[in-house]
């Protein structure tokens, strides 16, 4: 089968390797679309040598498909389904999971699983993870599933009431997933960030108001404090970037809710979080698969409107060049049709 696998940092290659089996609990998947994002881009770059040194590799993780087969012990899925996959395993069956919090599995043996790659015309994945998809929601919807899930997650713990106004840091792939699920949950927003193409599609989704951002490492909370001198309530922070930390704390109000996606040093100690009485949420992917889902198929999110760009599988290597190249605010969400008559 076709592959795209990396041989260095930014060095994508499609080539031929094995079709895998599916083992008892596992399901082998035809892949139809991928939609590379943050994580795809950090994984090819191998930024800060955090993503891999054992090349080649696969890539990818958030992707749509149709179930090709299944191991013996598969009960919740058959042959035929159009499905989508959560990046992280779960074993179903720890305190967590029981709750139906799968992101936070306590089985150290799921916790460190190696997530499934999908940039190739097959893939793996154990069942439990896939959820099939409703009718009304088509594989370039399902591709994009993951950082919405994420943002609902980082959404419902700040659980924003009616008139609180939620500030969104970023406007690439995570931010206009935060912008669609703060939209379908019927919450006014402020967007910091963007420019350009990337600023339009924040716009189009429905983004009440975005501070465009007009240079490097720019000062948007200034701005934004400006007008709302005491900073906003509920803020998610998207972009996993020093600068978005940076802007996400300035904006926060007395009391205020922060969810993180990323990032590296937090901008503030212990006695800023106490003298402001911040609550500081990491957001570690999510489990609200069918909430979104519903959500789609119910026409009230759709990024299908985010897409810019479309390559084949030959082509990959050149979906990797358009999203790490020279003017990034140009780029929307790219879809790489792995199976172009799905
Ligand atoms: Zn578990």
């Amino acid at each position: 089968m076709k592959a795209a696998q990396l041989f260095g940092p930014g060095d994508l290659r499609v080539v031929d390797i094995p079709m895998p089996v599916p083992g008892p609990e596992d399901v082998l998947l035809r892949v139809a679309r991928f939609a590379p994002y943050g994580t795809d881009v950090g994984t090819f770059l191998n930024r800060g040598g955090r993503y891999g040194s054992n090349y080649p590799f696969g890539i990818g993780a958030d992707f749509s498909g149709t179930v090709e087969a299944i191991g013996k012990d598969v009960r919740n899925v058959a042959v035929g389904d159009r499905v989508s996959a959560l990046a992280m395993d779960h074993c179903g069956a720890c305190r967590n999971c029981r709750r139906g919090l799968t992101n936070l599995c306590l089985d150290s043996a799921r916790l460190n699983a190696p997530r499934q790659v999908c940039c190739q015309t097959h893939t793996l994945v154990r069942a439990n993870k896939l959820a099939r998809l409703p009718k009304g929601v088509t594989f370039d919807d399902a591709a994009m599933l993951s950082g919405l899930v994420t943002v609902m997650n980082g959404l419902e713990m700040l659980d924003p009431a009616i008139d609180e106004t939620v500030g969104i840091v970023g406007a690439g792939a995570m931010g206009w997933s935060a912008i669609a699920a703060a939209r379908a949950m019927g919450r006014s927003m402020i967007v910091l960030g963007g420019a350009r193409k990337r600023a339009q599609i924040a716009r189009d989704l429905g983004a009440d108001r975005l501070l465009e951002i007009t240079a490097y490492d720019d000062d948007l909370a200034s701005r934004l404090k400006a007008d709302v001198p005491g900073g906003l309530p509920c803020v998610i922070e998207t972009t996993a970037t020093d600068w978005g930390l940076k802007q996400a704390f300035a904006i926060a109000c007395l009391g205020g809710r922060l969810a993180l996606l990323g990032g590296s040093a937090a901008p503030a100690t212990g006695w800023d979080l106490v003298a402001r009485q911040l609550t500081v949420h990491g957001v570690r992917a999510g489990h609200h698969q069918e909430m979104v889902l519903d959500l789609i198929a119910a026409g009230r999110i759709d990024l299908k409107p985010t897409i810019t760009h479309r390559f084949s599988l030959d082509d990959s290597p050149r979906a990797f060049a358009l999203l790490t190249g020279a003017d990034p605010e140009a780029v929307g969400r790219v879809m790489i049709e792995i199976d172009p008559a799905a």
